[in-house]
């Protein structure tokens, strides 16, 4: 795609497995999906190791592997890919506005929204300063540039058992530092971090400062229930605290909810007829790749609905009595 405009019927943003499974049902219904992938594309499953717990899969697959399978499953389809981010949208006419980063403006008459969420951080100024420099929020990534180390994972979820559990294969010792003492965490996931024996847990406990100036050098920490301050010494921190969804650009285009979160009215639908949503972007609840690439298929198949719909003859549209059937349809020149 070039730097111009370009008018498709359905634009996917996102592709972790939300926008992926969304890019195969809308292919194979041969809408001839676009899918703008976000950069880096792949979303959270291209950090992820192991993925044990996607049917089909008995022996486990490589989270950035289960996502180059997906992609080309829905590329063999019809699927087409640009490799950028949306800098800009306009939901209130149609077709609706897509502005890319680099490659033009895409006009759509129905969007998929599945951007996903971002990892979240400390919010602490030593842990921004030193980010990149043994502050890391993705153990895959980073994990083997801390060979022989001492380490720190911060959380109590799944997240942070998962990157604790991975760096165990570079660290020389791994702390756990959870602010209070209940996980969130799976039973199964806590349960292998608790007996491995590179992993200790610091309950009750916070980061105040990471500590260090080329590189990280160690933690002052607190414990909440006795207030004591002391130092860890570590070379790396790795915050596993969750995620923030990304719908910055989202903003005041459509409904969010106080989190920026996506809400849904009718199953994939948004505030905006002919705008759907699917994954972690509007769900805080189950946040599973396979529940991810379920919603991408619902949300397919809505919008494919939602555009046979708006197609069908102003006669059969007035005769079904639908509101919306009277208004200009998506290939109705809105501007
Ligand atoms: P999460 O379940 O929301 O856990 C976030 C953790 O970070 C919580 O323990 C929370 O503490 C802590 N936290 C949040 N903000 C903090 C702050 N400012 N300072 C210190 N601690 C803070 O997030 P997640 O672990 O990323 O998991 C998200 C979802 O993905 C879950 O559904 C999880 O099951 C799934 N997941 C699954 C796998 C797997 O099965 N392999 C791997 C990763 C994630 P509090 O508990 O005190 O709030």
């Amino acid at each position: 795609m070039t730097g111009t405009h370009r008018a498709v019927r359905v634009a996917i943003l996102g592709s972790g497995p939300a926008g992926l499974t969304a890019a195969l049902y809308a292919a194979r219904a041969e809408l001839k999906p676009l899918v703008i992938t976000g950069v880096p594309a792949g979303g959270q499953l291209l950090i992820t190791t192991e993925v044990e717990n996607f049917p089909g899969f008995p022996d486990g697959i490589q989270g950035p592997e289960l996502i180059d399978r997906m992609r080309r499953q829905a590329q063999r389809f019809g699927a087409e890919f640009v490799d950028d981010n949306i800098v800009r949208v306009d939901f209130r006419e149609r077709p609706f506005v897509l502005e890319t980063g680099v490659s033009g403006t895409v006009l759509a008459d129905a969007v998929i929204i599945a951007t996903g969420a971002n990892a979240r951080w400390l919010d602490l100024p030593s842990e921004d300063r030193l980010k990149g420099h043994g502050v890391s929020a993705c153990a895959t990534c980073d994990g083997f540039f801390f060979k022989g180390k001492a380490l720190a994972v911060v959380g109590g979820g799944d997240s942070a058992m998962e990157e604790a559990l991975f760096l165990t294969n570079f660290a020389t010792r791994v702390t756990i530092l959870h602010r209070r003492d209940k996980f969130r965490a799976s039973p199964i996931m806590l349960d292998r971090a608790r007996t491995h024996p590179k992993i200790e847990f610091l309950l009750d406990t916070t980061v105040e400062e990471v500590l260090g100036h080329e590189t990280v050098e160690g933690l002052r920490v607190r414990n909440q229930k006795t207030g004591t301050v002391s130092e860890l010494k570590v070379g790396g921190l790795f915050v596993a605290i969750g995620h923030t969804p990304a719908t910055g650009v989202f903003r005041g285009a459509l409904e969010l909810d106080a989190e920026g979160y996506v809400k849904l009215h009718h199953e994939t639908g948004t505030s905006v007829e002919g705008v759907f949503a699917a994954g972690d972007v509007h769900d805080r609840r189950y946040r599973q790749a396979v529940t991810a690439a379920g919603a991408g298929c619902r949300a397919a198949i809505d919008a494919e609905r939602w555009l046979a719909e708006q197609e069908r003859p102003a006669s059969s549209a007035l005769a079904a009595s639908s509101p919306r059937a009277v208004t200009a349809g998506p290939h109705s020149p809105a501007r």
